[in-house]
This record gives C-alpha cells, sequence and structure tokens, in this order.
C-alpha cells in the first residue's frame, strides 16, 4: 500500500516516551524511532513536534510557587531534552539524516530554527525535529506542531494519542456510549469543545486549513499503518 501522505509533521506528547517510574521507556523511545525511520526510508518526509510533559508542565508552576513564564520555559527546555533523547535514540538505531531545530536557541546541540532550512532538509530526506514549542510561554507545543506543519507546508498535522483511537463526540472513559467520528470539520472540533488539542491550535489548525489526522500511537507499527490507511482514524478537515 502506497503512502497517504508525502510530508507530515507528527505531534507526539511527552507522555508517550515515559515509563513507570522515569521519564524515559527505553524501548518505547526505540520503538517509536524504527517506525520512523522506516517511514523516512520509504520516502516520507517526517517533521516531529514533541511534547514535554513527561518532564515538566508549566502548570506545574502553582504548586511550586513559580511565575508561570519561567515555569513555561523550563516546559520547552523539557521538549528540546526529549528532542535529544529521539535524535540520539535515531543515532543508536544506525540512521544519520536527523537534524534537531530549537525556537529557543541552543547551538551547541541544535539549529536554530529557520523554515527554508527545515524545508530543504526535508526534501533532502532528514528527520527534521522541531524543539522548543513556539519560544514563547503561554503557548503549547500543539500550538507549536500546528504552526510547523503551516510552515513545513505538511500534507497532514498527524496527531498521536496513547492508547484512544481518534475524536468521540464524548469521553469514552467515562461516557460508554462515546460514539466515534471518523470525519468532523475543524468548526465542529472549536464548537463541540473536542479533545483533540488545545483551542488555541485547533483556532490555529481552522484559520489555515490544517488536515489533522488523530490516531492512536499504541499498538505493534502503528504509526506505519496509520500512514498506509491500514488503522481507524480521525481526519479533521
Ligand atoms: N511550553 C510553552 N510554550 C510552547 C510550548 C510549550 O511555554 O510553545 C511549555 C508549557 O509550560 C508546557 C510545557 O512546555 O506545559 C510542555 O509542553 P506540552 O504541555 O505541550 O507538552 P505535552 O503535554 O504535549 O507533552
Amino acid at each position: 500500500m502506497e503512502l497517504k501522505y508525502k510530508r507530515i509533521l507528527l505531534k507526539m506528547s511527552g507522555e508517550a516516551f515515559k515509563a513507570n517510574n522515569d521519564i524515559y521507556d527505553k524501548s518505547k523511545l526505540a520503538n517509536f524511532a524504527s517506525q520512523v525511520i522506516a517511514l523516512a526510508k520509504e520516502g516520507l518526509q517526517i517533521g516531529i513536534v514533541i511534547g514535554g510533559g513527561n518532564i515538566w508542565r508549566g502548570k506545574l508552576a502553582d504548586t511550586l510557587e513559580l511565575d508561570r513564564v519561567d515555569a513555561d520555559y523550563m516546559g520547552m527546555l523539557a521538549t528540546i531534552m526529549n528532542a535529544l533523547a529521539f535524535e540520539a535514540t535515531i543515532h543508536k538505531l544506525g540512521y544519520d539524516k536527523v537534524v534537531v531545530y530549537s525556537a529557543l536557541e541552543i547551538k551547541t546541540v541544535t539549529s536554530a530554527y529557520n523554515y527554508r532550512f527545515a524545508r530543504e532538509k526535508l526534501d533532502a530526506g532528514y528527520i527534521t525535529i522541531f524543539a522548543g514549542g513556539t519560544g514563547f510561554s503561554y503557548f503549547t507545543t500543539d500550538t507549536g506542531a500546528t504552526i510547523r506543519a503551516i510552515e513545513i507546508q505538511a500534507d497532514a498535522l498527524l496527531m498521536a494519542k496513547n492508547g484512544t483511537k481518534g475524536v468521540y463526540d464524548s469521553d469514552p472513559n467515562t461516557n460508554k456510549d462515546a460514539k466515534f467520528l471518523a470525519e468532523i470539520s475543524h468548526l465542529e472540533v472549536l464548537q463541540r469543545d473536542l479533545k483533540v488539542m488545545d483551542g488555541t491550535a485547533a483556532a490555529l489548525a481552522r484559520d489555515a486549513a490544517v488536515t489533522i489526522e488523530v490516531f492512536d500511537m499504541n499498538g505493534d507499527d502503528n504509526l506505519i499503518k496509520v500512514l498506509h490507511n491500514e488503522l481507524e482514524s480521525t481526519i479533521i478537515k
């Protein structure tokens, strides 16, 4: 089966990497990295945004009585750690065409973000990781992922979930009659406040008409499957 898209932006939450008692699960890192490598070898152009929730979230500012802005920059730094962990895992698996761009300048281990250079790297077959979110406090990596999807002209923004196969009309964990939605519009996501991404990201995706595909990253080769149209998912367009 052919690839569904030519160029994607994959958004994974930091939680996707988490072990029970640790910020990283070695096997999860290796599993996701090997799927991404296999797809890159098949010719898919892949941009990736990883969250930071396995390490730190800005919301934790309140409990520690920190300034929210400081806490948000800490969160952005957490996303850079995750990007480096994923890059290192990709290298370890023997794939060298990978680059990390950061919205916050950290020159020794990342390249400063530039959308033109990023597009060139994608054309050249590099797995391109975008770290540091938007580079601004009070935003999230969902918004960062939407912005990067727009700027690299991705065919779709792939929102990876952990254990949910897509979007429902209500919470399937609390409502056993929750209805699965295979295709919906951006407007419905916003009006019905469906839990796909935060409101800022959803509004931006609607304005820029970004096609979003929501799928479950947990499961054997689910990323590979969704890109070959072999996995149930929700399309937002
Ligand atoms: N963050 C931020 N600006 C951004 C992206 C992230 O301030 O553009 C901070 C924010 O504090 C957030 C944390 O980084 O809580 C981790 O990112 P996020 O919560 O999006 O990660 P995820 O939940 O997807 O793992």
